[in-house]
């Protein structure tokens, strides 16, 4: 691959910020028609090329074109933690500015499943969370969302077949970056992954939710949860403040009804915090009526936090006081959790795993 200019990076166009039909829409500008976005964007998003020279249907002269007008951008890979065979992998990324990231890949039944960041860092300080350490360092483009898949997939013999938007950051607070994400990643001449598979990831921002309810494509909500009372939510969350349970809960309400699509609750259980009897009640009632699955995580203690993880005891108790009467409850297997790539677990430490 040609080195790259900081010139280059400032001054040309990111083509893989480009959703298929923004870089339709672009080349048409000089003249060019649709089927020159579709070979290029196949290139990049199925093919994983890096450079304009390796596209070889497309003739010398346009390549030195593109060369000239636009750039590729790229997404370091800096380090690999855990394996296949673990069943989770976690990547940390190096982006062209120098923030880093992390993506993890897992593996789940038939599911190969990968999640991605949407912010370098996370400013909703969420008390329970490894990465709201960091503070927000800023938003990433949609190319440097879409592309922690790319470089995932090219390490991986499997196929993806699942991606959610559930690492560092706040989705919502990137909102057109994200879906412009996740329709790259949708799209029929890039990784194809199904709209039904692309899930989006919420600490709550309802206006995030109002607006996801209205876009055209299929996409999944999921709602981090965490506390079906607001003292408790207040506590885990800060951002409860500013978004009131009874005001999420409408939201959702609103988003099923318009969608007639089902929410994913995450849940997040930490030892005498949560996961008392009286917490899977509040559950029950905060829920009742909403289409909705529910994902109950035990909580993977890392150094310096004062949450500690629930008892297998508390969480059994937990999941059996409340399914029979919500549906479709889960408790997710902790796969991360001894490399430091679990829920609200990624924030650039380095774990001591073997990798
Ligand atoms: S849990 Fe999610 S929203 Fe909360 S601080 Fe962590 S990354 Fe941000």
């Amino acid at each position: 691959m040609k080195s790259r200019t900081l010139r280059d990076v400032k001054m040309k166009l990111d083509i893989k910020n480009l959703t298929l039909w923004q870089l339709s829409v672009e080349f048409k500008k000089l003249g060019l028609r649709s089927f020159r976005a579709r070979q290029v964007f196949r290139w990049i998003w199925l093919k994983g090329v890096r450079d304009w020279s390796e596209m070889s249907d497309i003739s010398k002269e346009l390549r030195t074109m593109f060369a000239e007008r636009y750039r590729i951008g790229q997404l370091k890979v800096k380090s690999r933690t855990g394996s296949a065979k673990q069943g989770v992998v976690k990547h940390l990324f190096e982006l062209e500015d120098g923030s880093r990231v992390e993506g993890v890949w897992l593996k789940d039944g038939s599911r190969r499943t990968v999640c991605v960041s949407t912010q370098a860092g996370c400013s909703l300080g969420c008390t329970f969370c490894r990465t709201a350490q960091m503070g927000l360092k800023r938003n990433l483009l949609a190319g440097e969302i879409a592309g922690q898949v790319l470089a995932i997939s090219k390490g991986q013999a499997e196929r993806i077949t699942n991606v959610v938007f559930m690492g560092m950051g706040e989705p919502f607070l990137n909102y057109d970056a994200c879906l412009d994400a996740a329709r790259i990643l949708n799209s029929d001449f890039g990784p194809k992954i199904g709209a039904r598979k692309i899930t989006i990831s919420t600490a709550g921002i309802t206006e995030g939710i109002r607006r996801l309810a209205s876009e055209p494509e299929q996409f999944k909500l999921a709602i981090s949860l965490n506390a079906a009372d607001q003292k408790t939510r207040e506590r885990l969350m800060p951002i409860a403040h500013r978004y009131p349970l009874t005001e999420l809960m409408q939201a959702v309400r609103d988003y099923t009804s318009m969608t007639n699509k089902r929410v994913t609750f995450e849940y997040v259980l930490l030892r005498g915090v949560n996961d008392r009897p009286r917490d899977a009640s509040a559950l029950i009632l905060l829920l009742q009526g909403i289409p909705c699955k529910i994902n109950l995580i035990p909580f993977n203690p890392y150094p310096g936090t004062d949450y500690e993880a629930p008892t297998e005891v508390d969480v059994n108790r937990f999941s059996e006081v409340i399914m029979p009467h919500l549906p479709a409850v889960m408790v997710r297997k902790s796969l991360g959790g001894n490399i430091f790539a679990g829920c609200g677990q990624l924030a650039l430490l380095q774990p001591t795993a073997d990798s």
